[in-house]
């Protein structure tokens, strides 16, 4: 894995709205059910999901919020940050979501596991989610700030969850 920006001083994500990616790890399959579709299986690995956040709060409350355990299930994302582990954020302030998915799919290894998953709302992309080589990392030439999670964490989203890798 590339080395990820170091943290600066009073480091906090922007409270700005952008797009974000959020590398996940699964260390076991995953059973998932969405709506009403039969029930699919995510394997063990290492996955990306893209999102944005324009609400009160932007990036640092949406991404905060993804970090945090115990919160209720909401979005398809919320099942896989619930069963897995967070180990990495990248942050494009006034980006979108599809645009960074396109950025990712684009990457060696890319590919769509579960279709439909995190895209409800978009007419673009096949899903918001991709699954990678385990060694995939964000910080790795995508255009954007990529930190590891738990710099995030410690930074004040201290609420769970994260441990760096
Ligand atoms: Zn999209």
């Amino acid at each position: 894995m590339d080395k990820l920006t170091p943290p600066a001083a009073g480091f906090a994500l922007p409270a700005a709205g952008g797009a974000y990616a959020l590398t996940v790890d699964l260390s076991a399959a995953l059973p998932l059910r969405l709506g009403r579709r039969p029930p699919v299986v995510l394997p063990a690995g290492r996955y990306v999901y893209c999102g944005s956040a324009y609400g009160p709060g932007g990036l640092r409350a949406r991404v905060g919020r993804h970090l945090r355990r115990g919160k209720p299930v909401r979005w398809h994302v919320d099942r896989l940050t619930a069963a897995g582990r967070v180990v990495e954020v990248l942050v494009r302030p006034d980006g979108d979501e599809c645009g960074l998915f396109a950025a990712l799919a684009a990457c060696p290894g890319a590919v769509v596991p579960l279709p439909g998953f995190g895209s409800s709302d978009c007419r673009r992309c096949p899903a918001h989610l991709l699954r990678l080589p385990p060694d995939f990392s964000v910080g790795n030439g995508t255009a954007g700030q990529a930190y590891m999670a738990g710099e995030v964490a410690a930074a004040g989203h201290r609420e769970g969850n994260i441990a760096a890798s």
